[in-house]
């Protein structure tokens, strides 16, 4: 992964040429003047923990899995939002942890925590560091020091049980190596979110993480059938049962922790049999909003496709849905349609006819390839346009259907309120019977404090999701970034019962402090 970018290196993006002149004349890009920083040149504070404490954990996990060099620390700064990355191109490594431990299994993840809740050391879980939200970055405040807690080493495929359909692994697994292990016994997650060269398992459900063929095989905390967490105070076994009526469900408190509640060490999965046929295609439709009551047609009445998405207008001008036809200039609102399973003809046949009888123009599999193709390489892009001096940034939220329209505009007033005329594109890729997300691409021209004028831009927006009654994330969680909306969200008794179980499990406030609790 690049430390201050996304992914290999190797497959960084050049930008199109008619990109650049858009970028140039419609945004009013400029490069910017200062060059970014190279991996030497991050700044870091002296490591804070004592050599007393560096030996304590280097006796659970091994001298070997404790790292406090220089590189070590950078890599483990912050995730991968964008302005994370524009902090790291400024070569501001403030956040850095003082060392990073990299546990071998459970019982050293519990050694760990006790010796960081006795000697008051903070502990930032680390999957694949694609935190978006500011979910890695832990205060310091009343606390010695910071570990940042990589589960790179927890990365077995446990067990299987085909009789059930269930797979238990280890939270540290990367999602292209969970589905090769997978894979080799004809099984899948079906968890493909644009994240998925990089993100873990552990991640997606501490997260509560929605893959791009959510309609067909759920969000990630469906997949969750049983999980077991270390926390400071003991261990938590949760889930002997595919459902349950004893009792609220606790899995449901671990599922979207973000790491403040405790560490994931195992995760109980149900898996499908991998699809032997996938097909994606793409529909035309004249509006958003024809597009969407398309959308809902399909997830109410059904059939529903493995993969749905609609973009908007501009978002299908730009050609965003399909990166490598970038700048493609297509208009009406294209809809990628996609369908998985032993055999599809039956439901893709169905599903057209809903389609088309909504007023939807079927444009053949050309599109719904292109997007196959492109569908992990948004993110390279990114880097590209950072580089050439605009800020793009992604958010997003749900609402019900009734709502939706209202959601998208007050999203849209916001940003365009914040930023001038920034470029806002939407798309829809997660639909429920009762509603759908909405995810929002920003490119901006960067002012002289590009971090500022984007932390400006999110709180206007912030604000406005709740206003308009939406929730403040549809799968990024919750991290540093939405805390305050969070609490508005769940209220203040809410608040406190987030408060009560924080302190119950973690009496000392070493797991990630500053994430998710407001
Ligand atoms: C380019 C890009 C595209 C993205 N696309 C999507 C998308 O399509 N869908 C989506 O849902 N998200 C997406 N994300 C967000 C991100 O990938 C998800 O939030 C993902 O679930 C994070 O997984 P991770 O392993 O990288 O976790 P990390 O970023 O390492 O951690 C995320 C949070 O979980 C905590 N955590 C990690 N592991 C554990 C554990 N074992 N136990 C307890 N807490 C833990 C961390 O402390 C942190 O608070 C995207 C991010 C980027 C940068």
């Amino acid at each position: 992964m690049h430390w201050s970018g996304w992914g290999d290196p190797a497959k960084a993006r050049e930008l199109p040429e008619q990109v650049r002149t858009l970028l140039r004349d419609l945004l009013g890009v400029r490069e910017p003047a200062v060059p970014a920083a190279t991996m030497e040149s991050v700044r870091l504070a002296p490591v804070a923990l004592p050599e007393r404490v560096l030996a304590a954990l280097a006796g659970i996990v091994g001298e070997a899995h404790v790292r406090t060099d220089h590189e070590a620390r950078v890599r483990h700064t912050r995730g991968k939002s964008t302005p994370d990355l524009l902090r790291m191109r400024a070569g501001d490594g403030s956040d850095a942890p003082d060392a990073v431990v990299l546990p071998g299994s459970h019982d050293e993840v519990a050694a760990l925590l006790r010796v960081c809740a006795d000697e008051r050391v903070a502990v930032v879980p680390f999957g694949g560091g694609t935190s978006v939200v500011g979910g890695l970055v832990a205060s310091r405040a009343g606390l010695d020091g910071v570990v940042a807690l990589d589960l790179q080493r927890l990365d077995r495929l446990v067990s299987l049980d085909t009789e059930s359909m269930t797979a238990t692994l280890e939270p540290g697994l990367r999602a292209p190596d969970a589905e090769r292990l997978l894979g080799e016994h004809g099984l899948t997650l079906g968890h493909f979110p644009q994240s998925y060269e990089y993100a873990t398992l552990g991640g997606f459900a501490a997260a509560r993480s929605s893959g791009q063929a959510s309609a067909g095989y759920g969000r990630f905390d469906d997949l969750v059938v049983a999980l077991t967490v270390a926390t400071p105070e003991g261990t938590l076994e949760l889930g002997r049962a595919p459902r349950s009526g004893a009792g609220p469900d606790l899995r449901q408190l671990v599922l979207g922790s973000e790491g403040a509640f405790g560490v994931i060490t195992s995760l109980r999965l149900r898996v499908r049999r991998a699809p032997a046929e996938r097909v994606y295609e793409g529909w035309r439709f004249g509006s958003f909003q024809e597009g969407s009551a398309a959308l809902r047609a399909l997830a109410q009445d059904g059939p529903l496709p493995t993969v749905l998405r609609l973009s908007d207008e501009t978002e299908t001008m730009i050609g965003l849905a399909r990166p490598d036809a970038i700048g493609g200039g297509d208009t009406g609102c294209l809809v990628i349609a996609g369908h998985e399973g032993a055999s599809v003809a039956g439901r893709r046949e169905q599903a057209a006819a809903v389609l088309e009888r909504l007023g939807g123009v079927p444009l053949g599999p050309e599109p719904g390839t292109a997007w196959e193709h492109g569908r992990f390489s948004a993110p390279y892009l990114r880097d590209s346009l950072l580089a050439a001096g605009a800020t793009v940034e992604t958010l997003e939220t749900a609402g019900f259907w009734s709502n939706l329209p209202r959601l998208y505009d007050a999203v849209r007033l916001a940003l365009l309120g914040a930023l001038g005329s920034p470029l806002v594109m939407c798309h829809i890729s997660h639909v429920y019977e009762t509603g759908a997300s909405l995810y929002f691409t920003v490119v901006t021209a960067q002012d002289g404090d590009p971090v500022e004028q984007w932390a400006r831009a999110k709180e206007a927006v912030n604000a406005a999701i709740v206003e308009a009654g939406g929730t403040i994330s549809h799968h990024h969680g919750v991290g540093r970034d939405h805390r305050q909306a969070y609490a508005a969200e769940v209220g203040p008794l809410g608040v406190e019962i987030l408060r009560a179980v924080k302190a119950r499990l973690d009496p000392a406030g070493i797991l990630n402090p500053g994430v998710l609790v407001p």
